[in-house]
């Protein structure tokens, strides 16, 4: 039977040499803050048949691990995947190996900011830095203070405005604040200390 997931995918093979010579400092640096495991892949692919996104990457789960190992970091660092990831950890609980895949895919977008590689999709960036904001001022996420900045920043509001659906986004929200779905206010919680701590310097308020 025919494998979908090799049938219409972007590969990034621009990016890839005609040739590769195996190359394990990669591999190393990458461990060094997991550890992953991803030498003890052995491809069987149970990651990527799995993973609800795939559809949206242009490299599969399974094909970012060997990447890693045969030591190509340019490809995996500028690829799509490791930000599409949606952190679901489907991959991780069904490979056979204790991969920690969905780890690996924070690693290398960390990695991937440190070096200063832009992301591909620069919401999914603010997402992530206000989701971290938000810890670091709260000790938790604050819907209050989360959604209005990520909409602002992404660039999400402009566009709901020029739809003509913010009304209707600013409506259902405030139906769902009266319901107690998410605290009007902002809520802190007694460990925000240990939480900073965890993340590093703290946010100025
Ligand atoms: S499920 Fe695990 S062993 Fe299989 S390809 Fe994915 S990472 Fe490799
Ligand atoms: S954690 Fe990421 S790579 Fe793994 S299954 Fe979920 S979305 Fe796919």
């Amino acid at each position: 039977m025919a494998d979908s997931h090799t049938l219409d995918k972007k590969h990034p093979a621009s990016m890839l040499p005609e040739t590769i010579t195996p190359d394990v400092r990669f591999l190393q640096q990458v461990e060094a803050a997991g550890p992953f495991q991803a030498s003890a892949c052995y491809q069987c692919r149970k990651c990527t048949n799995g993973c609800p996104v795939s559809f949206a990457m242009d490299l599969y789960p399974d094909e970012v691990i060997r990447l890693v190992i045969v030591g190509l970091p340019q490809t995996v660092l500028h690829s799509q995947t490791i930000w599409v990831c949606a952190a679901c950890e489907t991959c991780t609980t069904r490979c056979p190996n204790d991969v920690k895949i969905a780890e690996l895919m924070d690693c290398l977008k960390e990695t991937a900011v440190q070096k200063g590689i832009p992301c591909p999709h620069p919401q999914i960036l603010d997402l992530h830095n206000i989701f971290l904001k938000d810890l670091k001022r709260w000790g938790r996420v604050c819907e209050t203070t989360f959604i209005p900045e990520y909409l602002l920043r992404s660039g999400m509001l402009r566009r709901m405005w020029q739809a003509h659906t913010l009304g209707a986004e600013i409506k259902l929200g405030w139906r769902m604040g009266r319901k107690g779905r998410f605290a009007l206010l902002p809520k802190t919680i007694k460990g925000k200390k240990e939480v900073r701590n965890i993340l590093g310097r703290p946010e100025k308020r």
